[in-house]
């Protein structure tokens, strides 16, 4: 893996226009800071890997904006040490991210080749606080839950109650909601059986699909 001066310099750009852009949670930024984007794009992007945009990755995903990346960790609001379900592994930044803030990280991806793509990548980057599953995410990770956090990268037609169940009370999914483009909604558990929903805004997002490929 090469990383150069050039790549640090552009990485310290792009934490300069989010904080622009209003991102203001130092542990995001810092993760931001030190993670090479260009390692998870294809070669013919790696010019334009710190620009603040979203690329196409393998089994026509893409990988998020870095704005959407620092925005959604954001609302997470996460301590050190917490678990985080992320749903929709794709190329393995967006849990790269949040592994390097401290979290425990899961991460579930339904196409195979990016699922595995993705866990080569975090043994490269000896990211060996990140477990990855090739699973419909959908249904969640029950057996590794409560999470403080869960946060779903692709959007999905409607909140799965499944997500809302592997929720500790106080825990935080981000999910962006809807067919088009997207509301990006954090729901908080506050009790057993009790969910407050709050609306972050407009997004757009691939679609959040069912079973695996
Ligand atoms: N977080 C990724 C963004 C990937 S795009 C990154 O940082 O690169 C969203 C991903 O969600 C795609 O890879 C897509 O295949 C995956 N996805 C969509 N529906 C899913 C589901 N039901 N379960 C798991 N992954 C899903």
């Amino acid at each position: 893996m090469q990383d150069n001066y050039k790549h640090q310099g552009q990485r310290r750009q792009l934490v300069a226009t989010l904080r622009k852009k209003g991102i203001s949670n130092e542990g995001v930024l810092q993760a931001i800071g030190r993670l090479p984007r260009h390692i998870f794009l294809e070669k013919a992007f790696e010019e334009w890997a710190y620009q603040d945009k979203p690329f196409p990755i393998d089994c026509e995903q893409t990988i998020s904006q870095p704005y959407t990346v620092a925005f959604q960790s954001s609302l997470l609001e996460l301590e050190a040490r917490q678990k985080v379900l992320e749903i929709g592994t794709g190329s393995g930044y967006q849990a790269a991210v949040l592994s390097l803030m401290g979290a425990r990280v899961f991460t579930i991806e339904r196409h195979k080749p990016l699922h595995l793509t993705a866990k080569q990548m975090f043994r490269d980057l000896g990211l060996h606080g990140i477990r990855a599953y090739h699973r419909d995410g959908y249904k969640g990770l029950p057996e590794m839950a409560p999470f403080a956090g869960i946060l779903v990268t692709a959007g999905a037609p409607e909140v799965p109650t499944a997500l809302k169940e592997q929720l500790q009370i106080g825990g935080k999914l981000v999910i962006p909601v809807g067919t088009d483009d997207q509301r990006m909604l954090r729901i908080i558990r506050v009790a057993e059986d009790q969910w407050k929903t709050e609306d972050h805004g407009s997004f757009r997002f691939v679609p959040f699909l069912p079973g695996t490929e």
